[in-house]
């Protein structure tokens, strides 16, 4: 595959671009391949970062005046820059989003038969602030940061030349674009945002509501490891899939012959997951309610489940939760641990990137331990390959899967 991208920019062009000067030693970690810089790394005396609009793209120097690379500025955000490009003769611009688009397509035409995928997963792709997810002809895009926000029409322009879509939908919703600066929304830049999109994923076919739906629709994240857990599953009498949402798990296990209980907190998540299992041939036991108290109140009710799916959104957003969130994590896993039979499975998920796979792993140990049950782990699993890790940047590899059989001691 070429690394070059589309030769419209042949000329080197950094001398045309304002300097974002780094102060003295910042530059190793740009050189070991990461992407961000922080604000206190910057040499604010030489480059004020007061000099840059939100979203303005620079020629990042080293103290010693080395070339490290383009990237866009925020001077009011802590990561007050993301490189885009580490190439002089290759700037930011449409050529350089269409390149990276072509090289994102390419892994996912030769890893998926359908096109129901993540098409570009941000740094792991090049392309920092940026997801786009796929729905055959729908694209849903989330724009993160203001330097991508700067450039929404050349990607929608971008995205129509690589991938020729019916639909591009933003979807600028989350809460994080607020520490950009940015103001939230959603609206089509090609077609009109529809209702629901639909998915398919092993043989099933999904649909799930964009406007009121969590991050674009779907959790694409997960299908590698929902395949891993149908195999280790085999049989399964009883199911409960907690924070079901649209229930993916849940009507896998079902179509596998599965009696399947889906707990969520969101009355529309339900709704839909009715709704995916009348499509695919089956039927699911929907409750909607706390997980957590669900878990007690079955726990009560001497209920039993020969498999407990435990993935909840992530419980430490900050670093600072750190604590609270892994005490959270094992009660949880406690709970559904002690809903399980002698011989039963736990497929415990945590989607916290600031939780590394040894804690979570710790805290289902823990709550082995508190009810004196054995614990092996069968398998574990990380993100699907549509949503690659960037090797540099460990918020990239955030999700984390163990399946496990649950014993007695
Ligand atoms: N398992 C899903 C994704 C889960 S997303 C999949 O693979 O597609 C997290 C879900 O948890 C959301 O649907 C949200 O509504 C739900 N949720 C959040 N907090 C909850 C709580 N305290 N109790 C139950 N559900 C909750």
């Amino acid at each position: 595959m070429s690394d070059a991208p589309d030769a419209e920019s042949a000329a080197p062009a950094e001398a045309t671009y304002p300097v974002l000067k780094l102060k003295r030693h910042e530059d190793r970690r740009v050189a070991a391949g990461h992407l961000w810089i922080f604000s206190n790394e910057i040499d604010t005396v030489a480059t004020p970062l007061t000099g840059f609009a939100p979203g303005a793209v620079a020629a990042v120097r080293s103290d010693r005046d080395r070339f490290l690379g383009y990237a866009y500025v925020n001077p009011h955000s802590l990561i007050a820059a993301r490189i885009l490009s580490r190439h002089a003769a290759y700037p930011p611009g449409p050529g350089l989003l269409v390149h990276r688009l072509r090289v994102a397509l390419a892994l996912r035409e030769r890893l998926y038969a359908s096109p129901h995928y993540r098409l570009v997963h941000g740094e792991s792709d090049g392309l920092p602030g940026l997801v786009v997810d796929r729905y055959g002809a729908t694209l849903v895009i989330q724009i993160g940061t203001a330097g991508m926000e700067v450039q929404k029409d050349a990607i929608v322009a971008a995205l129509d030349k690589v991938v020729k879509p019916g639909v591009i939908v933003l979807k600028n919703d989350s809460g994080a674009r607020e520490l950009e600066g940015l103001p939230r929304y959603v609206e089509a830049a090609r077609g009109a945002v529809p209702d629901e999109v639909e998915i398919l994923e092993d043989g099933c076919r999904f649909t799930a509501p964009l406007a009121t739906g969590q991050k674009t629709g779907w959790f694409y994240d997960q299908a590698t490891n929902r395949r891993q857990f149908l195999a280790l599953a085999k049989g399964a009498g009883r199911v409960l899939d907690l924070f079901s949402y649209v229930g993916a798990w849940g009507v896998h296990a079902a179509r596998a012959g599965a009696e399947v209980t889906c707990v969520d907190s969101s009355a529309p998540a339900l709704e839909a997951a009715a709704r995916n299992a009348a499509g695919n041939g089956v039927t699911l036991k929907l409750q909607k309610a706390d997980a957590f108290e669900a878990l007690e109140g079955l726990h009560a009710a001497r209920e039993t489940f020969d498999v407990v799916i435990v993935d909840p959104p992530a419980f430490i957003k900050r670093r600072k939760d750190a604590g609270k969130g892994e005490a959270a994590y094992k009660r949880l896993n406690q709970l559904a641990m002690q809903l399980l039979p002698r011989d039963g499975l736990l497929v415990s998920c945590s989607c916290s990137y600031h939780l590394e796979p040894d804690a979570l792993l710790e805290a289902i140990q823990k709550a082995g331990r508190h009810l004196g049950r054995f614990v092996q782990v069968l398998a574990s699993g990380g993100q699907s390959p549509d949503h690659p890790v960037h090797p540099a940047i460990r918020e990239t590899r955030y999700l984390k899967a163990f399946l496990c059989r649950v014993t007695n001691d």
